[in-house]
């Protein structure tokens, strides 16, 4: 088989898929519309799947060392009552690894670090993606063309490519919620790592970094296209009667870092991942909300199972059949889970159904609820070598 690919869409996944085509031998160019990287974005947690697929492209190290591990924290009422609290020693004994907080810019430098320099084309927007008959792909962004054996669509959720592919597919759709966050201008003296406090309708959660700062979400439902003018203000407005330490991490930000987007998801499942040589990854083949923070967690998985079809398959075509057969099924199934995850938390507004669902919690065992975290987390990533 060739081995020359075009991976389109340099964000965690795109990143992480040409790491590992690179790592099996594969001659890979990474095309990106925006003509700056900006690394704009606020934090991020990764779980031990996300890890150990990172570890697999070479990358665990050097993540563990600039990220932090949330081993204290959990669950939380607006009054600060404790509805579970999450053990990060042992989940890290069950599966070798804590969740990681990290910056977004860091980890994206790290992803980049990680690829031959000349491997990333900026300011190419990925236009028309076709097959020719000789068993190539061409990607074209005006007059220049790419020819490739394989194409990585990993270009988001709104994927041009997935567009072309699945003509019919109703595309993203508005979760109901929407999603202001922001990094803390300098450290906070927090008693966790990281914490969700779910009120109705309402979810505010931290986690926290290296160097001491920390990352805030805050989780709304409300219609799509709900902005304010002064969001930060808004925020303290609404959160003003809800535990510490959620007013000192308000206080703690700048207005200007405060980053406002409305959540959507794939909500109608795609009927494959693949087509002829094409292969969709990330948020493009399964973009979901991120009540379970595991988005880029099942895009690394994607990309590490993608590189080792390829290197045990002796046909593109027959690689892209068991890149579908083994990341459909359970990216699909975290998606639901994710979808799920999000009703029992802050979307539940009914206060006979939040009493319920906090004494349910309350009651369940710590070891309980670890189990039901691993159900997501422990995933071992194919070989690479
Ligand atoms: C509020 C929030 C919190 C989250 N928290 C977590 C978390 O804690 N843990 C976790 O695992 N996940 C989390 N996620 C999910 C995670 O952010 C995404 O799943 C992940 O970033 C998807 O990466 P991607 O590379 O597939 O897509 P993207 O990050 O969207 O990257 C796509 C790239 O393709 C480029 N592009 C698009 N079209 C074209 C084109 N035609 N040609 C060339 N380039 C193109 C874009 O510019 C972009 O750089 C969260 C998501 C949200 C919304």
């Amino acid at each position: 088989m060739g081995s020359r690919a075009v991976v389109v869409g340099g964000g965690i996944g795109g990143l992480a898929a040409a790491i590992g085509l690179d790592r099996i031998g594969w001659e890979v160019t990474v095309v990106e519309r925006a003509a700056v990287l900006q690394d704009a974005g606020a934090g991020i947690s990764l779980a031990a799947n996300g890890m150990r697929a990172l570890d697999e492209l070479g990358v665990g190290q050097a993540l563990r060392d600039a990220s932090r591990g949330q081993y204290t924290g959990g669950t939380r009422t607006p009054r600060g009552r404790w509805l579970t609290r999450m053990d990060g020693a042992a989940l890290e004994e069950a599966v070798g690894t804590p969740i990681v907080g990290i910056p977004r810019s860091t980890l994206h430098r790290l992803l980049r670090d990680s690829l031959p320099a000349a491997s990333l084309v900026v300011g190419f927007e990925a236009a028309s993606v076709r097959q020719t008959g000789q068993g190539t792909v061409r990607v074209g962004c005006g007059e220049t063309v790419l020819e490739a054996d394989l194409v990585v669509a990993a270009d988001g959720i709104r994927s041009t490519v997935r567009g072309h592919l699945f003509p019919d597919h109703p595309g993203p759709v508005h979760s109901g919620s929407t999603v202001l966050r922001a990094i803390t201008e300098h450290a906070v003296d927090l008693h966790t790592d990281f914490e969700l406090t779910w009120g109705r309708g309402a979810e505010f959660g931290h986690i926290t970094f290296l160097d001491g700062r920390a990352e805030w979400h805050a989780a709304l439902d409300l219609p799509a296209g709900t902005w304010f003018a002064d969001p930060l203000a808004e925020l303290r407005r609404r959160f003003r009667t809800w535990h510490d330490p959620i007013p000192a991490l308000l206080d703690a930000t700048l207005p200007e870092a405060v980053l406002h987007h409305d959540v959507h998801e794939l909500r109608m499942p795609l009927p494959s991942f693949t087509a002829g040589r094409i292969a969709l990854l990330g948020d493009a083949a399964h973009a979901m909300t991120p009540n379970l923070g595991q988005g880029a967690c099942q895009a690394l998985e994607d990309a590490v199972t993608l590189a080792a079809a390829l290197r045990s398959e002796s046909t593109v075509e027959a690689a892209l059949v068991r890149y579908d057969a083994e990341r459909r099924p359970r990216s699909q199934a975290v998606a639901r889970a994710a979808r799920q995850a999000g009703r029992m938390g802050r979307q539940l507004s009914h206060p006979l159904a939040v009493g319920l669902r906090n004494t349910a919690m309350r009651l369940t065992p710590s070891r309980i609820a670890t189990r039901m975290i691993l159900r997501h987390h422990a995933w071992t990533p194919p070989s690479l070598r």
